[in-house]
């Protein structure tokens, strides 16, 4: 109920501004947090060995950096959140609605690590085609969706969203169970979360998060039915503690079900 409470206070703007302008957002060096993440979901899509039909994207609040490598590899994005206010910002960005927050750094820094010599609206404009349904989730619903995904996704994503909205380690690791159910076996997840972290701020909302260390997130995959296939860790550097939460690091995690 604290949770829920809290999200209705969620605002968008505030929370892009905190995590996505810089310091955080700095792209003149890869040591800085958003880069980082940039470079492991590039590097993790690389390989090819991650591609379908449909990637779904759990909790993707109002962002869209975490799908920049993605989609290059799915004939369809599906993004997901919790509230309306998130996914009425994601359609105005994939409608290219003016007045809308500018992911065109992100789009740049990603063609130009992925290294193919990719103009950069090349990609804005494959995304925001591929991006076609944006939906209702409750991550804490046996089934998130309301439904179960006809057919399941070929691969899951989820940034920040899992720790961000459990109040504690059983609920993550029951949310993450929940939510590898709309992944079919097989399937690619990928994670990205925040380490040590008890709260963040997005406006007015102030948000518990649980904190987690790097064994909670591998023994919750392994009770979830994934096989770990790489992890990274990233400790948050003392000029990216700005007071918008507590976050320790940052983790990821590429796992097969
Ligand atoms: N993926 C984005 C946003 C993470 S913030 C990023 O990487 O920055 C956490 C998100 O979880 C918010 O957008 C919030 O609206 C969403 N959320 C809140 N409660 C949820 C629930 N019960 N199920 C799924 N998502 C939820």
């Amino acid at each position: 109920a604290a949770l829920r409470e809290g999200y209705e206070r969620f605002d968008p703007r505030a929370y892009l501004q905190n995590n996505y302008l810089p310091p955080r957002a700095d792209f003149s060096s890869e040591e800085f947090v958003v880069p980082w993440k940039l470079r492991c979901l590039a590097e993790t899509f690389a390989s090819g060995e991650i591609r379908g039909r449909t990637l779904i994207d759990v909790g993707s609040g109002p962002t869209i950096y975490q799908l920049l490598s993605a989609c290059d590899h799915f004939e369809e994005i599906v993004a997901t959140d919790y509230l309306a206010v998130n996914r009425e910002e994601l359609g105005r960005w994939a409608r290219g609605e003016p007045g809308t927050f500018d992911w065109s750094p992100f789009i740049q820094h990603v063609c130009k690590i992925e290294g193919r010599g990719e103009p950069w609206q090349e990609k804005e404009r494959r995304l925001r085609a591929r991006l076609r349904r944006i939906l209702p989730i409750d991550v804490h619903q046996p089934d998130p969706l309301g439904t179960p995904l006809r057919p399941p996704a070929d691969a899951l994503l989820s940034a920040f969203c899992l720790e961000a909205v459990s109040p504690d380690r059983a609920a993550f690791a029951r949310a993450l169970a929940h939510v590898g159910s709309l992944l079919r076996p097989g399937g690619h997840a990928l994670l990205l979360g925040a380490l040590g972290e008890s709260f963040y701020l997005a406006g007015a909302a102030r948000l518990p998060v649980v904190p987690l260390a790097e064994a909670d997130v591998r023994s919750a995959l392994a009770g979830a039915g994934f096989a770990l296939r790489d992890f990274r860790s990233y400790a948050m550097p003392p000029a990216l503690r700005t007071g918008v939460d507590d976050v320790d690091g940052v983790f990821f995690a590429h796992a097969q079900k």
